[in-house]
């Protein structure tokens, strides 16, 4: 499954990319919110996106609320985060993530967090 990590940590793609190939999955990063949308119009085959919150240019929750307006990604978005207050996990689901998963996080805890969203689908 093709998976977008949307992350301004080059050092968290290279952990995540790293557990997803593992798993068996091909991940592809966009640094922030609005290179993703360009790499989205790229890679129309991306079946789930793991987002970073905070990040320059467009943060997670921005591409959260535009996606919730102009739908260009209509598969499951899993908020990758250290903010674990609940109004603003609140927010993200409000605007469209499918779940989230709190960093930093093992493989397992990968795994078991993508097989339930997409379970969901
Ligand atoms: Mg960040």
């Amino acid at each position: 499954m093709k998976i977008l990590i949307v992350d301004d940590s080059k050092p968290i793609f290279m952990m995540v990319s790293q557990m997803l190939k593992e798993l068996g999955h091909d991940p592809i990063w966009a640094e922030e919110g609005q290179k993703a949308i360009q790499v989205l119009s790229e890679h129309p085959d991306v079946s789930l996106i793991l987002l970073d919150w905070n990040m320059p240019v467009m943060n997670g929750l921005e591409f959260l609320q535009l996606n919730k307006e102009d739908k260009f990604f209509d598969h499951p978005i899993v908020m990758m985060t250290t903010e674990n207050s609940p109004e603003k996990i609140q927010a993200a689901l409000e605007c469209g993530a499918a779940d989230y998963i709190m960093k930093p996080f093992t493989s397992d805890i990968l795994q078991s967090k993508i097989e339930m969203v997409i379970d969901m689908m």
